[in-house]
């Protein structure tokens, strides 16, 4: 199979060893969990005569009791009928047509038509058209792992299982669907999605993904790196994000997404600190991780540069720039994350050297929060030595916010 695999061929060898039955089964959970949209969308789809279900990851974790983070609906209705049904719907993709039911400006749910995964390639191997419609078992079958291919009516409150998803979820199981080598081969970004899957529901991965794992893993080099980057995103913006990432290491995973990367006291505090905020709704923001990620590879190249460059500000900027360069090839960022992470570390050098006529100036720059909590967390693992910087800049922005009160209370008074 040379350039591009057929997915064609490979379903068809799937299909030859297998032979798909389904099996329905009566199921309860809280269904308070299913999202009113989502149940509204799928009504209105049944109501005007097709078969449609929600389906994957949604599915999977209402069984085990989980708020599932979106909704997917699957249906034997074209994108066109669908789209029909709702007034405010659109048609998206080219290569996949979906229809979004939008429900706010945030807010929308996706419609997809069942599809057989079949797709046609040009005679160079580029894929032309892979929006071949099929039936519900094909659909089933063009999924990634077998918990994530249930399917549940919403009418009959059954799940529609063609392939041992309910039994993976029972017992805490994670098998692809068909061959892990060849899945993993057609799309390498489902290896770290099992990683992601078996530490977010505490599952078992097959022995089979973890052999096939091991030698595909340098496939990731072909995804591009904006799709990586939405990927590193869901792998560690969760509360589990520094199990994610020692096992993406265990696995040697990691290397393919920040191969400058090597772990330490840091990046772990770092993680659990981002778990925590998660928990507690703060905001989070993807800077602070690679930034984090990072770090210790900017300071070595800084101290190679240094020994040349006179300016610590030059240097510091060099190395910084070298570093973001060498990581966005393999997972891209968006030009004002690297500006932020820059910043960043440009600006540990002003924190540490706690100079008092920079320190109004330093506390009211755009970037200071984010300097601070870095260095905080520097001073909480890999530099101890730190803390008292990091305790006179706590101090700081306490009589900041103290003497700004009682400028604000001389005002008042004043009037
Ligand atoms: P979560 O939303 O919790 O991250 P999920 O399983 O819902 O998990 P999504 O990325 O929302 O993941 O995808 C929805 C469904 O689409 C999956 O459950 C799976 O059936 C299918 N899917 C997603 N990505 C792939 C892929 N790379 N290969 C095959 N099927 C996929
Ligand atoms: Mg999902």
């Amino acid at each position: 199979m040379g350039g591009v695999p057929s997915q064609l061929s490979i379903f068809n060898i799937f299909r030859k060893s297998t032979k798909l039955k389904a099996i329905r089964k009566s199921v309860s959970f809280n269904q308070k969990l299913i999202d009113r949209d989502a149940l509204k969308v799928v009504q209105t789809i049944a109501k005007a005569g097709f078969e449609v279900y929600l389906v994957g990851g949604c599915v999977r974790d209402l069984l085990l009791g989980l708020k599932p983070k979106d909704f997917d609906i699957a249906t034997n209705a074209k994108p066109e009928q669908v789209n029909k049904l709702f007034k405010r719907s659109r048609l998206i993709g080219r290569r996949f047509r979906l229809v979004h039911v939008m429900f706010s400006a945030r807010k929308y749910l996706e419609v997809a038509t069942f599809r057989s995964g079949q797709v046609k390639t040009a005679k160079s191997g580029v894929i032309v058209r892979d929006n071949c419609y099929g039936k519900i078992e094909e659909d089933v079958v063009r999924r990634d792992f077998r918990i994530n291919a249930l399917y549940y009516d919403v009418n009959t409150k059954e799940v529609i299982d063609y392939i041992g998803g309910l039994e993976d979820i029972d017992s805490g199981q994670i098998h692809v669907i068909g061959d892990p080598m060849v899945r993993f081969e057609q799309d390498p970004v489902r290896m770290i999605r099992a990683v992601r899957f078996q530490t977010k529901l505490d599952f078992e991965l097959s022995d089979e993904i973890k052999t096939a794992m091991h030698q595909q893993a340098p496939l990731l080099a072909n995804i591009s790196p904006a799709r990586l980057y939405e990927e590193c995103i869901k792998l560690f913006h969760n509360e589990y994000g520094f199990e994610v990432y020692q096992r993406l290491e265990k696995y040697d995973l990691l290397k393919h997404l920040f191969k400058q990367t090597h772990k330490n006291a840091f990046i772990k505090i770092a993680l659990n600190n981002t778990s925590n905020r998660i928990k507690r709704n703060k905001p989070v923001t993807p800077a602070f991780l690679f930034a984090v990620f990072l770090w210790q590879a900017q300071n070595e190249r800084f101290a190679l540069i240094k020994k040349q460059q006179k300016s610590v500000y030059l240097a510091m900027s060099q190395a910084s720039e070298e570093v973001i360069i060498n990581q966005i090839k393999q997972v891209s960022m968006p030009r004002w994350l690297t500006a932020r992470i820059k910043d960043t570390w440009m600006m540990q050098n002003n924190l540490e050297r706690m100079q008092p006529k920079k320190v109004e100036d330093i506390l009211s720059s755009r970037g200071f929060r984010m300097a601070y909590d870095f260095l905080v967390l520097r001073a909480q693992s890999i530099n101890p030595e730190l803390k008292s910087v990091a305790d006179f800049w706590t101090k700081a922005q306490v009589d900041n916010n103290s003497q700004n009160t009682q400028t604000v209370h001389k005002k008042n008074t004043d009037k």
